[in-house]
């Protein structure tokens, strides 16, 4: 038996096999041998390359259609690309590995592609990367992701939203990654799904794929590779326990969320897609406190249509029925990055063109999605709020876009209803400037983990500065508290959307502080609700 530690994200015991997911990494050391030879090692490369393509895409057109399949074709088109093949060739002649040239020069391909004044070329750029990523990991030996049949706890150095996007949910027992952090989007996801995990973990990568049974602890923090009898009898015993108290809190199924002295709090919840909505009814949630509308722009190669958007919150709104169901409006940017935008590599991400700053100067990426959530207004009880909002007249800016498109499909027949618009507040100026936006927004949503990392000045990505990110910092109590108290003075709504919403320690703070809403991953409905009942406040 092998153990150690990381940072527990969410409570359980999970066992089983594990999977190891590497990415293509341009470090791995690479053996260089004479042109000739990296030549001949490319174009063997380039067959085998061909031949998975060949067979993904004949699994996709059963899959997934013959439409969508065609990424796969593209791809193989590209594969016989000349000026890609002659800058390969050329690379190689200057005596780069043939790993390296077919990396190399697909990224360069792949700039290109991304800077061109088409929408079309610009979705290119990542079928190139995928491409030559795909002739590296054959000349490396990178298996990549090999799925097993069943269920499995999922391995990794660390996961992008665009990584996790593409996983099979139902599957993973757990995540465990080395890097992340609890406010990172694998934490989030892990919550979402209920599952046990760990970042910030010192699982060796190798001991992980080498183990046949792997278990995580995620009361203590604990992973175990091949975990001894004793081990396994009491990590058998602590699920068991775990599912018991998950048995206990059902009690509180259908009950009003209302403290003793009869404040009313609603509680909701976080959401991605509507899979997770299903998955927010079945945890009892009074309603949606935060869609990230973000996860239907992961994980693809084209911004998605405004039919597209259209059909997803229509999905949400219906499943929700009268269930209030707040849409944040994309927060793409910082750690949630998608080629097909062409967005410039920044110095610093989380502080560059994110969340509301993209949609303000993109008409051709905020006008689909606002459309598409008018028009889904008819089908339930949405409303919307901006992300990243610092000024007034980033709110005014955006509510008049939200007034232009909505009069254009009225002018066209388009049944739409009013959607309430709030701020995310989220920025340490947004929540001194609450009593102004105050003013403009129907309700106010604080995102804990931006509004920690902006103002503490902590990167929430970064796992090495842990005990610096501290939810709860003066700084960000008094600041939370002033937000309650300017929504309360304007009768508006204030809610907490962050991960801190779900914090049991800060349930009676929040009731104390004037929030009536808080905002968490579904599986934490049960719970907040016991204490919220319990409460005295
Ligand atoms: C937040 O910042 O607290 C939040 C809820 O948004 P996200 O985690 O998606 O940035
Ligand atoms: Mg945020």
């Amino acid at each position: 038996m092998i153990q150690g530690y990381g940072l527990p994200v969410f409570p359980g015991v999970a066992i089983g096999s594990s999977v190891v997911y590497r990415k293509a990494q341009r470090s791995l050391p690479v053996s260089c041998g004479e042109p000739a030879v990296e030549q001949a090692k490319f174009d063997a490369a380039r067959e085998t390359a061909r031949e998975q393509l060949t067979a993904l895409f004949e699994k996709a057109k059963v899959d997934i259609g013959e439409e969508q399949a065609a990424i796969m074709e593209v791809q193989l088109l590209m594969l016989e690309d000349l000026d890609y093949l002659d800058a390969v060739a050329a690379a190689i002649q200057g005596g780069e590995a043939a790993a390296i040239a077919a990396l190399d020069c697909g990224e360069e391909f792949a700039q290109v592609f991304a800077a061109m004044d088409d929408e079309y070329m610009n979705a290119r750029s990542a079928d190139i990367r995928d491409m030559s990523h795909r002739i590296y990991d054959i000349l490396c030996g990178n298996t990549g992701f090999q799925l097993p049949e069943g269920s499995f706890l999922l391995v990794a150095e660390d996961l992008a939203p665009s990584e996790t996007i593409q996983l099979p949910r139902e599957r993973i027992l757990a995540f465990v990654t080395r890097q992340g952090s609890s406010s990172s989007h694998t934490a989030i996801l892990a919550r979402t799904l209920n599952i046990p995990s760990l970042v910030q973990s010192d699982i060796p990568l190798d001991v992980a794929e080498d183990c046949q049974v792997l278990a995580v602890d995620g009361f203590t923090g604990t992973w175990y590779a091949d975990p001894d009898e004793e081990t396994m009898k009491l990590l058998l015993e602590k699920q068991a326990q775990a599912a018991a108290s998950r048995q206990a809190l059902e009690a509180y199924r259908g009950k009003e969320s209302i403290s003793k002295s009869g404040k009313k709090v609603l509680l909701c919840a976080n959401i991605g897609c509507a899979e997770d909505a299903v998955a927010a009814i079945a945890a009892d949630a009074e309603g949606v406190g935060l869609m990230r509308s973000e996860f239907l722009y992961l994980g693809r190669d084209t911004l998605p249509t405004e039919d597209e958007l259209f059909e997803a919150y229509k999905k949400v709104a219906e499943i929700m029925g009268h269930r209030p169901v707040v849409i944040r409006t994309l927060d793409i940017g910082a750690d949630k990055q998608v080629s097909y935008m062409g967005l410039e590599q920044e110095e610093n991400p989380a502080l560059g063109l994110r969340g509301l700053r993209i949609c303000l100067t993109r008409e051709e990426i905020f006008r689909p999605q606002l459309r598409a959530i008018y028009r889904a207004s008819a089908y339930g009880n949405l409303s919307m709020m901006f992300p990243m909002v610092a000024s007034v007249w980033e709110l005014k800016a955006a509510k008049a876009l939200c007034a232009r498109y909505r009069a254009e499909l009225e002018a066209e027949g388009v049944a739409t209803k009013d959607v309430p618009i709030g701020v995310m507040v989220e920025t340490p100026a947004a929540a001194v400037l609450a009593e102004e936006l105050a003013k403009e927004a129907a309700f106010f949503s604080v995102g804990t983990n931006d509004l920690t990392q902006y103002t503490l000045a902590v990167d929430r990505q970064n796992a090495k500065l842990g005990q610096f990110y501290d939810p709860y910092h003066p700084a960000l109590l008094a600041l939370l508290g002033h937000i309650a108290k300017a929504a309360n003075d304007a009768g508006i709504w204030a809610g907490i959307c962050g991960e801190l919403g779900a914090d049991p320690k800060m349930t009676e703070t929040f009731l104390k502080m004037g929030y009536t809403e808080l905002s968490m991953a579904p599986g934490r409905i049960l719970e907040a609700r016991k204490l919220v009942c319990e409460s005295e406040v």
